[in-house]
This record gives structure tokens, C-alpha cells and sequence, in this order.
């Protein structure tokens, strides 16, 4: 059949944002390719969910279910997948760069004799030969390379918040229903916990101010933590981010970072502090609603994509703007 085919995350019941990215550049390079898009969706009950994701123009939303899918299973989740891929045969296989693809990518790799590329930034189809081409983030993050690999299907994992979403389309993709042969003899993993973790979700804040090299030292960081809390009177969420220097400095954990080799971020407005705009970081956060920057340099290029700009010193325009929010609120 040769698909491009994506394999859908449910949250809550519904469809993961994650996987409408997925179902956006599924989208794009099957009109590259000139083959459809197929989606497909595991667990012990995805009805609702596949209509749902029908609804976003795939040509077809296979769906697995089975009272052994409840939850995520790799054995049982990988077996279905495996078999989707037999039944499908498809030319291109995207997951999530999420827990279950980097779970589920490797070993589906290993049993479909096909090579994996996994958090990939950036995805298209060489002209020439029709294969995936696969940008990724290599050496510790200090560069970036394109692979190539032969063989199918081809294989790669994506990494969140890098393409946009696909927009619910006009027409209704078919729901075909797969049932998958699997039973708990194949189950080899005994037991899945889920620790709790303190995590630095930058990708859910509503308001992420981030500072970078011109705070000059990690105490900068507790003047952004008083505009953190001044804001947080008004806003759900508000976080701390930071530019590359500033983990590189040792003044915050990489958790923190945004941009390229940090998290891809889109929050309702992102606060610029200190931050000269560099490429790197840019993609990280381009995509914010509004962007604030506060620079003491006109010409630095955060300006170029800010809403709004302060050329002053933050540590005259932070506490002015905390008192003014503290007045107002
Ligand atoms: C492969 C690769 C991947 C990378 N990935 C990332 C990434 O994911 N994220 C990332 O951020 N970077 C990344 N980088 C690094 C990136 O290229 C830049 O070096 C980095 O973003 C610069 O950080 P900065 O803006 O904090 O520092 P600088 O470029 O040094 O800028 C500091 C800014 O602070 C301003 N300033 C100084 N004093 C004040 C003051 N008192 N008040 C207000 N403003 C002041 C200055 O005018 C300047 O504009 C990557 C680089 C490479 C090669």
C-alpha cells in the first residue's frame, strides 16, 4: 500500500497533541510521496478516538482493540504494531519521540529489519530517490545532520512542538477495524510503574520568561522568579526558562533550556531577558504568541521577532514591571 503511517497517542481520552503533529508532516510528505496517510490507534476501547482522528483527512484510521492494549503494554502494544505494519505495509512509519516511541521505535526496528532515526527535527523526502531525509540534532547538540538510510519501511521518531498540527480537514478518513493476535503469553514485561518526578514542563506553561547570558549571573534568575510570581496572579502557569549559555554558565539545569537543543516551546507569551536572539534559540520559541524581549542592545536580532521590546538594563525594567503588577493586581 505503501502509506505514510503514523502511530497515534491517546491522552485523556482524546487525541494527544502530539499526535497531530504527527498527523501535520504525515500529511506533508504523503503529497510529497503521492501516497495516502494512515493512522493508527491501539488500546482496549479508541473508537471515540478514532473518529476523532478521521476527522483530520488521513485516507484511514486502522484501529486496534483489544482488552490486552489497555494502558501501555510494549510487548502487546509492539506485537500489534508489528502487525499493523505486515497488514499496511507502509513506506514510512512516525512515532512520537515520546516514552512509548522510544520504547516501541527500536525494537520495531529491530523485528521489521529497518533502521531507526529517532527525535527528528525535521522531515522531507528526497526528490531523487523518494527516501526520507532526517534531521537531527547529533554530538551533544552541537551540530545538526541529515541521515539518509535505505530499506523499508523507513523509521523515525519526532520530537514534540517542531511541526505544526494538522487542522481538522473536510473529509472523514475510513476507520478500519484490525484485530490484533496477541495474548499474555507473549507478555514478557512483568510490571510498569510510574514514578512521580519533579519535571520542568515548559511546553505546557502559559508564560515562559527566560533569561539568558546578559543576566550576567545565576542570582538574575531570582529577579525573573518576582516577575514569575507577579504574573502568576493572572496567568495558570508561569515558568522559567533559559538560553544555552546560561545552563553552559552553570547558573540553571538544562531542564530549563528552550530552543534547539532544549525544548520547542509556544506558550501565549514568552519573556526574552538577557537573550540576543540567536538562531539556535529562536526555533525553540518563535512559535509563542507574543514575544517580550528586554535587551540592552538595540540591535540584537530578538528584536526581530518581538512584540514588544525594552532596550534597557532587566535589572532596572524587571522590578519596575514586578512593583507596577503588584500595584495592579
Ligand atoms: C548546535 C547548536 C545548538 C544550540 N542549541 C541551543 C539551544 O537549544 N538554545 C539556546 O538558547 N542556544 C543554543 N545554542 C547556542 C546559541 O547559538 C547561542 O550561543 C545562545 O543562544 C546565546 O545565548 P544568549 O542569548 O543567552 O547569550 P548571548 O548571545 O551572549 O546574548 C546575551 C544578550 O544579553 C544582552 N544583555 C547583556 N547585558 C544585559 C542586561 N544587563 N540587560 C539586558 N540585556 C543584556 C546582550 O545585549 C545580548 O544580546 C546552540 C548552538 C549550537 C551550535
Amino acid at each position: 500500500m505503501n502509506d505514510v503511517m503514523i502511530l497515534g497517542d491517546v491522552k485523556e481520552g482524546s487525541l494527544d497533541i502530539r499526535t497531530l503533529e504527527l498527523l501535520g508532516v504525515g500529511k506533508k510528505l504523503a503529497g510529497d510521496l503521492g501516497v495516502g496517510l494512515s493512522v493508527v490507534l491501539m488500546g482496549d476501547a479508541v473508537s471515540t478516538v478514532a473518529e476523532q482522528a478521521a476527522s483530520y483527512g488521513p485516507d484511514r484510521v486502522y484501529k486496534l482493540e483489544h482488552p490486552l492494549l489497555k494502558g501501555v503494554n510494549p510487548d502487546m502494544w509492539l506485537a500489534s504494531l508489528q502487525q499493523a505494519c505486515k497488514q499496511i505495509n507502509p513506506k514510512i512509519v512516525l512515532l512520537s519521540h515520546s516514552l512509548i516511541g522510544m520504547e516501541l521505535g527500536p525494537r520495531l526496528a529491530c523485528r521489521l529489519n529497518t533502521r531507526l532515526t529517532t527525535d527528528c527535527i525535521d522531515l522531507s523526502i528526497d526528490p531523487e530517490d523518494g527516501l526520507l531525509l532526517r534531521t537531527k540534532p547529533v554530538s551533544g547538540g552541537n551540530a545538526i545532520s541529515v541521515f539518509k538510510c535505505p530499506g523499508e519501511p523507513q523509521l523515525a521518531t519526532v520530537r514534540a512542538n517542531v511541526f505544526d498540527p494538522a487542522e481538522a480537514a473536510d473529509g472523514n478518513g475510513e476507520i478500519v477495524d484490525m484485530v490484533p493476535e496477541i495474548d499474555e503469553s507473549m507478555i514478557t514485561v512483568e510490571s510498569i510503574e510510574v514514578v512521580k518526578e519533579e519535571v520542568v514542563a515548559l511546553d505546557k506553561a502559559d508564560v515562559v520568561i527566560s533569561g539568558g547570558a546578559g543576566l550576567g549571573d545565576e542570582d538574575g534568575f531570582e529577579i525573573l522568579q518576582d516577575l514569575s510570581k507577579a504574573l502568576s496572579k493572572s496567568f495558570g502557569s508561569v515558568m522559567i526558562g533559559c538560553s544555552r549559555v546560561a545552563v553552559d554558565k552553570g547558573w540553571i539545569s538544562s531542564d530549563h533550556q528552550v530552543g534547539l537543543t532544549g525544548t520547542m516551546i509556544s506558550p501565549d507569551i514568552y519573556i526574552a531577558v538577557g537573550i540576543s536572539g540567536a538562531i539556535q534559540h529562536l526555533v525553540g520559541m518563535i512559535k509563542s504568541k507574543k514575544i517580550i524581549a528586554i535587551n540592552t542592545d538595540p540591535g540584537c536580532n530578538m528584536f526581530n521577532v518581538a512584540d514588544y521590546g525594552v532596550v534597557e538594563d532587566y535589572e532596572k525594567v524587571v522590578p519596575a514591571l514586578v512593583k507596577r503588577l503588584e500595584e495592579l493586581s
